[in-house]
């Protein structure tokens, strides 16, 4: 028995990603999952998404609301709890210290079990021709950063702790990393509420129809785990 084959059930989940739509596309039927079975979830998006669009029209001011709408509509399909945007430019996310601390400071509100985030190690994939969004690498490095040890240390940050942020330890990572993985959630029961939540990115994906792609991204991220439709995680649980 590896240290990952337990099955989760946590009882309080923070996503934290770059973009919206980010934890959607990589988590949503987790989510939905750890949702229909007790948990409590939050979303930590650190950019304003102003650059997704080639839409000539379109303004970054425009996107930015249009963005916030479309996350805080998927996670109530999914049944999250609340999104928070912390709104740096969308396209330039740097790892420095202070994004480390707002990150800290969210842990240390929220107290989760789990932390969902990209893999920063997931740097591009030849094979399918994927170069992983810088933004999406800052974020993940940013955050692993932050749950060990900055967010545990008491000693880290302490005008956090003066203001009532207490330290705390998170239990598990699961790392969205489109390459590899080690552990599988199987999502055949939550796809549905999966293609629902990506619909409601209507800026990034058009009008989603058919749940064509997503189901086959679902089906060979299943398969592995001899799951009908998965979501594969390389998954932490932190010493
Ligand atoms: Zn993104």
């Amino acid at each position: 028995m590896t240290r990952t084959s337990s099955e989760l059930k946590p009882k309080i989940v923070l996503g934290i990603a770059a973009h919206p739509d980010d934890l959607d596309v990589g988590a949503a039927g987790t989510i939905a999952k750890f949702v229909e079975e007790g948990a409590e979830v939050h979303y930590l998006i650190l950019t304003d998404g102003s650059k997704g669009s080639d839409d000539p029209s379109m303004t970054s001011a425009q996107l930015i609301e249009l963005r916030h709408n479309e996350q805080r509509e998927a996670l109530q399909v999914l049944g999250g709890k609340d999104v928070t945007f912390l709104d740096h430019p969308d396209g330039e996310l740097e790892i420095t210290l202070d994004l480390k601390k707002e990150i800290v400071k969210a842990i240390r509100t929220v107290r989760p079990d789990v932390v969902i985030t990209m893999d920063p190690t997931f740097i591009y994939d030849a094979n399918s021709g994927i170069i992983n969004h810088p933004d999406h690498r800052a974020a993940g490095q940013a955050t692993l950063d932050a749950v060990f040890p900055l967010a545990r240390d008491r000693l880290t940050f302490p005008d956090l702790e003066a203001s009532g942020f207490e330290p705390h330890k998170t239990a598990t990572l699961l790392l969205i990393n489109f390459s590899r993985s080690n552990y599988t959630v199987d999502i055949s029961d939550t796809f549905e509420k999966k293609f629902k939540a990506m619909q409601a990115h209507l800026s990034q994906f058009g009008e989603l129809t058919e749940p064509g792609w997503l189901k086959e991204f679902a089906a060979s991220q299943g398969s592995s785990a001899g799951y009908e439709l998965g979501e594969g995680f390389m998954r932490i649980d932190v010493r």
